[in-house]
């Protein structure tokens, strides 16, 4: 099976670049930032916070998180109830955010991972999946932006979906995202140092699907 892992910050355009090569490639797409919002989403439900006080292991006991796919997108389940659209919000997240920072979590996602990729030819997207995930992944990339380059985007992409936020928070959010994404402990977010750099921030949307298909098919061909 080929493994395809694309890591990097967030708004570096990782998931819509990934989607977009994983079409041309015919794999599966793996949005894995989905699941920790779903399970961030599962927090919320249960009234914590981004401290998250309470018992990890006792709550993930009585969560289910499933993707599926439909029409070739993925979808995710959280206890059987489709929440692929509740996880975009900014405060989801920032709870995606605090909940990735547990072992317990990450522990808890790991197999779900592991297992998509022994199965099917992938192309997964996230913060650790060239260097914890998937090690031994046949090609890996690491999507990054400056800061400024990836707040106008996801500023954009939520003003489309018509979400009420500043230019001012979405920048905020992101910077204390990277930090908390970059400084935890478990699986931290850094480049693995077999994976290939690509900066998008003066790309065009077709320049960065241009390169990073570039640096598959290379990947691909020294295989
Ligand atoms: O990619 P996305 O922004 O949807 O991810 C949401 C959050 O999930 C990230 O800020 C990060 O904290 C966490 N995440 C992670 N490891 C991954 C994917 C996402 O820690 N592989």
């Amino acid at each position: 099976m080929i493994s395809v892992a694309i890591d990097g910050p967030s708004g570096a355009g990782k998931s819509t670049l990934s989607r977009k090569a994983a079409e041309k490639l015919g794999y599966i797409y793996v949005d894995t930032g989905a699941l920790y919002r779903t399970v961030g989403l599962k927090f919320s439900r249960i009234g914590a916070d981004t401290e998250l006080n309470c018992d990890i292991n006792e709550v993930l006991e009585t969560t289910q998180v499933d993707l599926r796919y439909v029409d070739g997108a993925q979808r995710v389940f959280l206890d059987g109830e489709d929440v692929s659209d509740l996880i975009r919000s900014p405060e989801a997240s920032m709870m995606a955010s605090a909940v990735s920072a547990k072992p317990e979590v990450r522990e808890f996602l790991l197999e779900m991972q592991r297992k998509l990729a022994r199965e099917n030819n992938v192309l997964m997207d996230g913060r650790d999946i060239g260097t914890v995930v998937l090690p031994n992944a046949t090609v890996k990339i690491y999507l990054t932006a400056s800061a400024e380059a990836r707040a106008k985007r996801r500023y954009e992409e939520l003003c489309e979906k018509g979400v009420a936020v500043t230019y001012e928070d979405v920048y905020n959010d992101m910077i204390q995202r990277d930090y908390n994404d970059m400084n935890r402990k478990t699986a931290p977010l850094k480049q693995a140092p077999d994976a290939v750099l690509a900066d998008t921030s003066v790309n065009t949307f077709e320049q960065s699907l241009e390169l990073i298909l570039k640096i598959i098919k290379e990947g691909l061909e020294t295989k």
